[in-house]
């Protein structure tokens, strides 16, 4: 399979080694769970696993909950609840979400707060090796030390500050040497949940939980990483700096995958933006085979903008698989499929072009509503839908 590289910057070919494929995907934080950009991600990536399961790899799909957050915290404090009592709530939301897409549970689901031993120790071996210092009680992660800093993101510094500042970095952190220093260990503040660590009571930086979780479950070599695109800029660029200087291990990840993001209108959907749409919402107007559709039918390495017009159209795409996949059987002569199948197999092969597997199976039910007009055996062109409708999650009922 060809997968595009964000760290190179390639299509490149993929060569699972000796026929396992580990996966680390960067899951929710759950304070406002689960809307389309979730949805992108996550069903993207869920088409990814059943077609590698397709093919005959073992996958081994891992994807985390960043359960202590800021957001979490002040969202919790907002609504006047405990945090951790929003996170299982807003969780339990996301995977009742997700199984309503059809979306196949990861096979590990690790809550960042039941990591916390693996992250303390990551970064005692950061301040071991000269990559970290401690401060105040807090440990940050030296930019300056680590030349390959920015590997990812290509950005050189200023760049890097300007977008870190944008994402949640506090360059004026007097407890820092360097603006762009990121903190691996955060000292307690108080009102806040904290855990005992070496350099006193705190929590985990962000970057760390996925550093921790993805070595854990997958080894110092992930096979791919993904994430949503707004990720590469701090959070990827920061878990190669921390994982590779950890274990000495190169590469820490084979392919980074990115989904684009999706907008409404002009703007990128987001909470602080409150223009949210949400799967359940749209799952009371349309099918969740439509969503799927509608969803794979867009590059996943694009931006878009989301349209509930595109989801009325992928329903009646959706009605039209449907129709096919439940027509009656037929004794003339058969219809081969294997021409749309090739066709399908091909553009996923091709990094995961889910628009052009969408056609390709379009194709093949109109080969089939045709065939049954001419009274022809269709059979095996049915099976043939229903198997390639299920690498797209769709469930044809
Ligand atoms: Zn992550």
């Amino acid at each position: 399979m060809r997968l595009y590289n964000t760290l190179s910057r390639r299509v490149e070919t993929f060569e699972p080694q000796g026929g396992r494929v580990g996966l680390y995907v960067c899951g929710i934080t759950p304070y406002d769970t689960t809307h389309m950009g979730h949805a992108f991600t996550y069903v993207v990536f869920d088409t990814l696993v059943r077609y590698l399961r397709h093919l005959g790899y073992q996958v081994r799909y891992v994807q985390n909950v960043t359960d202590i957050d800021d957001d979490i915290l002040n969202r919790a404090r907002q609504m006047g609840i405990p945090w951790d009592e929003l996170a299982r709530m807003q969780t339990a939301l996301y995977i009742q979400d997700m199984a309503a897409l059809n979306v196949l549970p990861p096979d590990v689901f690790p809550w960042a707060t039941q990591e916390i031993a693996g992250m303390i120790a990551i970064v005692q071996t950061l301040l071991e090796r000269g990559y970290a210092y401690e401060s105040g009680g807090s440990v940050y992660y030296s930019v300056r030390n680590d030349p390959g800093f920015g590997q990812l993101s290509k950005m050189d510094y200023p760049e890097m500050l300007k977008t870190a500042n944008e994402r949640g970095n506090y360059p004026d952190d007097p407890r820092k040497r360097d603006p762009l220093d990121f903190v691996l260990w955060q000292a307690a503040q108080p009102d806040e949940p904290s855990w005992d660590s070496p350099w006193g009571p705190g929590r985990p930086g962000w970057h760390i939980e996925c550093s921790a979780m993805s070595m854990r479950y997958l080894g110092p070599t992930v096979d791919i990483h993904g994430g949503g695109a707004d990720l590469v800029f701090p959070h990827h660029e920061s878990e190669i700096a921390q994982s590779e200087h950890y274990t000495g291990v190169r590469p820490f990840v084979r392919i980074w995958m990115h989904t684009g993001m999706v907008r409404l209108g002009e703007e990128k959907m987001s909470k602080s933006l409150g223009n949210l749409v949400m799967v359940r919402d749209v799952l009371k107007q349309h099918s969740p085979d439509a969503l799927r559709l509608y969803l794979l039918s867009f590059p996943y390495r694009e931006s878009w903008a989301y349209r509930d017009a595109g989801v009325a159209a992928a329903e009646e795409l959706a009605t039209h698989l449907r129709a096919a996949a439940q027509s009656a059987g037929s004794s003339g002569p058969a219809l081969d499929p294997s021409p749309w199948r090739t066709r399908f197999l091909a553009a996923l092969d091709d990094d995961l072009n889910t628009p052009a597997a969408i056609t390709a199976l379009r194709d093949l039910a109109t080969a089939i509503h045709g065939a049954q007009a001419e009274g022809r055996d269709t059979a095996d062109a049915r099976l043939a839908l229903r198997e390639l409708g299920d690498i797209l999650g769709l469930t044809l009922r």
